[in-house]
């Protein structure tokens, strides 16, 4: 029986930067659901209203997953805030009752976006719903993986940059004020990556996507919690 793996992207874009080359191998042969949360209403300069911002954020991660023949979830939240935060709680859970994945893609647990922090651990809190274990990767967003423990479970996933590119290409609205190639820098970085476990492909001019594997035990580690509080 092929996997179901669910991609959880806090806003449109999210899932090409940290899992877009990733995703193109997939949703090859896997049932892959992408689910939005967030519509990303915000435009970093201001060029569009809010709304307009919304609107082309629908319309491109719908593209997005056509191309790359994956389910499309948008739960489409404004914001995350106090009044509505049990609302995403709910959609999440619904999501994983319904698919019960066998991997789950969040951004990880040091990344730099507060609704980022927020929609992993909320993720994280839904998987009360599962029936079965599950995996569950964090893939890199604003803030790179930084393994601090031996016990770390890295994984490198060597991907095509081209098809990344034409992912990101979809994206118009979110990449046309973005140097998206600094993405694919990161990824190309990845593929010389070393650690105590030489963990590399070996090869040279490739392009990698990283991800770390996360303990959901871990979301009660002190650490994670001074962050997602002292964030705003
Ligand atoms: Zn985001």
């Amino acid at each position: 029986m092929n996997k179901k793996i669910v991609i959880v992207a806090p806003h449109p874009d999210d899932e090409v930067i940290g899992v877009g080359g990733t995703l193109c191998q997939l949703a090859k042969d896997t049932h892959v659901v992408v689910t939005l949360v967030t519509d990303g209403r915000r435009s970093p300069s201001g060029k569009y209203f809010d709304y307009e911002m919304a609107k082309l954020g629908y319309f491109e991660s719908k593209d997005v997953a056509e191309k790359l023949g994956c389910s499309w979830n948008y739960l489409g939240f404004e914001k995350i805030n106090p009044e509505n935060i049990e609302k995403i709680s709910s959609g999440l859970e619904n999501i994983l009752f319904i698919e019960q994945p066998d991997e789950i893609y969040v951004p990880h647990f040091f990344d730099a976006h507060k609704t980022h922090n927020i929609v992993t651990d909320l993720t994280i809190k839904a998987l009360r719903v599962m029936c079965k274990k599950t995996e569950i990767w964090g893939y890199e967003v604003w803030a790179p993986i930084q393994s601090r423990r031996s016990s770390d479970e890295l994984k490198l996933v060597e991907i095509n940059p081209e098809a990344k590119r034409e992912l990101m290409n979809l994206y118009k609205s979110r990449f046309e004020e973005t140097d998206f190639e600094s993405i694919l820098g990161l990824n190309r970085f990845r593929s010389a990556f070393r650690n105590d476990k030489q963990l590399n492909t070996g090869k040279k001019n490739s392009y990698c996507e990283m991800f770390i594997r996360l303990n959901p035990e871990y979301i009660d580690n002190p650490l994670w919690k001074e962050k997602v509080s002292s964030k705003n």
